[in-house]
């Protein structure tokens, strides 16, 4: 039977278009951020509302089709795509209302942080969400949610207040702690193994104006900046967030010109505490070693919260690992010494994000996200725009990965992993793997959300 005469009738019952491999849409429309992902599903539906996304996950498990839920599809194993089954594409649920005296926000499932942050911004307010403003919502919560507020004010999942969530048998619950709290402790960290989220409900924090941006260093000082800023981070206020990173520099106007396209280490800072306070509690950076060019100071948090977004447009091709580290050992910064300054071009980096302060003030057991004892999330990802530069590129994020290895914890950010990775998932949940696997036989026991980091129905 013909994919069309397969989903016709799915096709009559949404609102949303369903886009076939004979519709004009379907290669713009198969596409995910990952450049290197080529599959062709039979059909994606681009659901309008969370009626169209139920009825889609149950057409997809009565029909045994392989189902992808993408909400800014930034997987960089490619989740939000598959070959040959049903793509939920939630990119026209995109809607975000803001309590501003509650100070929440919900978010429909498909948003990105730019469209969460735009609406939130002209209150004042915001939540912690990812570095680059193109990545989803939906998919960086559920994994934790690591980035400029985090020391500040935890992960994007410690502000999750509750998710209305189609489960596999195509039915929409409320998932909080007074409702399903069971699925509201599995989604804080879980990633998308427990269905589909067609909104989520968030506690926002008053952050406007920020202070920060980038400081670049020469790469020679890379031990000297390492050190001081394992020490710094360690302690400094938790208004301000900061994550190192090698990086080759890029041409931007702010770097003098001679020294465009040399490697550099930096760290990139976001002070959130009062705004004149900013230029004080960055100054110990601009100790840390001497200073090829730096572009800090006041702006709005969405400006810094897309300041690297051009950067990494979609369509780059994309291989990354991640670990969790407890402290950053001289010999990790050893091992970073002698692979972070070969990074291989301007949009590849090894970013060390830290995740102790706010984040640290919830248990390794009380979400799924089980890693809280660590301080840093540490990723080398690889990006570069032409295919033929692949397995240099896979080769140096693997390297550089394996090195860093002895230095780590066993697991990583499922966020941030490879689609060879699926073999470090219970490495990835330790001690709460167990009770997110029976969960998982309890919401969806025949594994009807298994494109993703997955985590196996306990069984019966
Ligand atoms: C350029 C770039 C920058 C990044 N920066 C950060 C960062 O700063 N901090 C950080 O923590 N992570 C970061 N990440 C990683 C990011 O959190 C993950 O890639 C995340 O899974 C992306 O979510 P998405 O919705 O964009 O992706 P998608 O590919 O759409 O989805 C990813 C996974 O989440 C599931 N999912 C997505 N939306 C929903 C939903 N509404 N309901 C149920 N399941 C859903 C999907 O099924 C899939 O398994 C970054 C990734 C990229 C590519």
């Amino acid at each position: 039977m013909a994919a069309t005469d397969v989903t016709s009738e799915l096709a009559a019952s949404v609102r949303g278009p369903l886009i076939g491999p004979d519709d004009p849409a379907y290669e713009e429309a198969r596409k995910v951020y990952n450049g290197m992902i080529d599959r062709r599903p039979m059909a994606i539906v681009r659901c309008a509302d969370a009626a169209d996304v139920m009825a889609t996950v149950s057409f997809a498990r009565e029909e045994g089709l392989d189902l992808s839920v993408r909400g800014g599809g930034h997987s960089v194993p490619g989740f939000g795509t598959n070959e040959g089954g049903i793509v939920i594409d939630l990119s026209a649920m995109r809607g975000v209302r803001v309590d501003p005296q509650g100070r929440t926000a919900r978010a429909e499932g498909g948003c990105t942080w730019a469209d969460f942050d735009h609406a939130t911004h002209v209150f004042g307010l915001a939540t912690t969400g990812g570095i680059i403003s193109t990545t989803g919502v939906g998919g960086l919560t559920l994994g934790g949610g690591i980035g400029y507020l985090t020391r500040g004010h935890g992960l994007s999942c410690d502000n999750l207040i509750s998710a209305d969530v189609v489960t596999a048998d195509g039915q929409l619950l409320t998932a909080s702690e007074d409702s399903n709290a069971d699925l509201f402790w599995a989604l804080r960290g879980g990633g998308g193994n427990f269905g589909v989220a067609t909104s989520l409900e968030f506690r926002l924090h008053p952050v406007s104006t920020v202070y920060g941006g980038p400081i670049l260093y020469p790469v020679d000082r890379a031990g000297d900046v390492m050190r001081f800023y394992r020490e710094f981070i360690a302690s400094a206020p938790e208004e301000l967030g900061a994550f190192f990173a090698f990086q080759i520099a890029p041409p931007l106007p702010f770097i003098p010109e001679d020294r465009h396209g040399e490697t550099m280490c930096l760290i990139v800072s976001c002070w959130t505490g009062p705004v004149e306070d900013g230029e004080a509690a960055l100054a110990p950076l601009f100790d840390a070693a001497p200073v090829v060019a730096s572009h800090v100071g006041p702006m709005p948090y969405p400006a810094l919260n897309s300041a690297f977004d051009a950067l990494l447009p979609k369509g780059l091709q994309h291989y990354w690992k991640a670990n969790f580290v407890k402290e950053i050992s001289d010999d990790a910064i050893a091992a970073h010494l002698e692979h972070g300054p070969a990074v291989p071009c301007v949009e590849s980096t090894m970013h060390a994000y830290p995740i102790n302060g706010a984040a640290q003030r919830v248990g390794n057991e009380d979400t799924a996200f089980p890693y809280r004892d660590a301080n840093f999330a540490c990723v080398i990802a690889g990006m570069w725009p032409d295919p033929a530069d692949n397995e240099r590129n896979v080769a140096w994020v693997r390297d550089y990965s394996d090195a860093l290895q002895p230095h780590s914890e066993a697991g990583g950010y499922i966020n941030f992993m490879a689609d060879d990775d699926q073999g470090r998932i219970r490495d990835n949940y330790r001690q709460n793997y167990n009770r997110l696997a029976e969960i998982k036989r309890r919401y969806d026991p025949g594994n009807v959300f298994h494109v993703n980091q997955n985590i196996a129905p306990a069984p019966a």
